[in-house]
């Protein structure tokens, strides 16, 4: 499998001459299988510069799915400058959480109504099927896909992919449930072991670490990782590479550096063989197929993420089903 990272920042964009390295694009990534199946997970405004490169590829009936994590803007601004989605014969289906009250589809025409911008969601010239999901596991072609809830203050889906033999996990916006986990120290239990378990043997998780461990108590209920948060995740989970995104905008190309090498030294000093490395806007990681597979643990073992109380589902919805919805 083949993930190219075309925006890692969050919260908001931050182009300028200190961001040029690790880029100042907000989240998108693309996904390539061995057989080309296209998955692109979060439209924030690095899909601008995704889709540009995909209309130079010439494709005709261009075919894709995009994985929404949630809908705050970092993660989808870009979808109104998707060149793909305006061309007649693409076909795209748009996948993310169901919330209460207004379908994925309805929150993406939110931000395109003619106070906020020209062009609205149904002008788009492209078919495009939409999908509010819930927790559990789904095939895009011959991508195995798992999602599960995280912590954060919208209703929030992380995405494990599974294709030829590799797995890639994408857990951005995501708050430590213990406070004192979120340092990396101390024992891991309920809620984070489970998150821990969803990226059980993945080949590359992608994980948020918007702060680090000093900066985090001034942060709580924002819905982000501090990056020994990430990192212990990684370890945990008997990861083989963490990639530290969703970077915060206050911090630069040199920051992000340091931030990294910290990081390592610490592994060193644990003699962990974890690769820790900060996502970069261009990037590329060619995901080998490891031999020894890991799972999603908590899959049918453990019981279902509870929902952050500002998100909850109406009565009786069937949140491990599987099926889309
Ligand atoms: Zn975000
Ligand atoms: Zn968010």
């Amino acid at each position: 499998m083949r993930v190219q990272f075309w925006g890692t920042r969050g919260s908001i964009a931050k182009p300028g001459p200190n961001t040029t390295r690790y880029g100042g694009n907000t989240s998108c990534i693309e996904f390539r299988s061995a057989s080309d199946t296209l998955v692109i997970v979060d439209c924030g405004t690095g899909a601008h510069a995704l889709g540009q490169k995909l209309m130079s590829d010439g494709t005709k009936s261009l075919r894709g799915h995009i994985l929404i994590s949630h809908t705050h803007w970092d993660h989808i601004q870009g979808i109104p400058f998707f060149e793909p989605l305006f061309v007649l014969g693409n076909e795209w289906d748009i996948y993310g959480p169901k919330a209460l009250g207004q379908s994925l589809r309805e929150a993406l025409a939110g931000q395109m109504q003619h106070t906020y911008f020209p062009v609205t969601l149904d002008q788009c010239r492209a078919k495009i099927r939409y999908h509010d999901l819930v927790e559990g596991i789904f095939y895009i072609d011959d991508i195995k896909v798992s999602a599960r809830y995280l912590n954060h203050p919208a209703l929030t889906l992380g995405y494990r992919l599974e294709a030829d033999g590799a797995s890639v996990v994408y857990a951005c916006d995501h708050e430590p449930h213990s406070r004192l986990f979120a340092t990396g120290d101390g024992e891991i239990t309920g809620q984070d072991l489970q998150h821990a378990e969803f990226a059980n043997g993945a080949d590359l998780l992608i994980h948020d670490a918007q702060y680090t461990a000093e900066e985090y108590p001034d942060k709580v209920g924002w819905g982000h990782s501090s990056v020994e948060y990430a990192v212990k995740i990684g370890q945990f989970a008997r990861t083989k590479k963490v990639a530290l995104s969703h970077h915060d905008p206050l911090r630069d190309d040199d920051a992000i550096d340091r931030l990294v090498a910290r990081a390592r030294a610490k592994l060193r000093q644990s003699s962990s063989s974890l690769d820790v490395f900060a996502a970069s806007e261009g990037q590329i990681v060619d995901v080998p197929a490891s031999p020894l597979k890991g799972s999603p643990r908590w899959l049918g073992r453990l019981p279902p993420t509870p929902l952050p109380a500002n998100s909850i589902l109406k009565n009786g919805e069937n949140r491990l089903s599987g099926e889309l919805i």
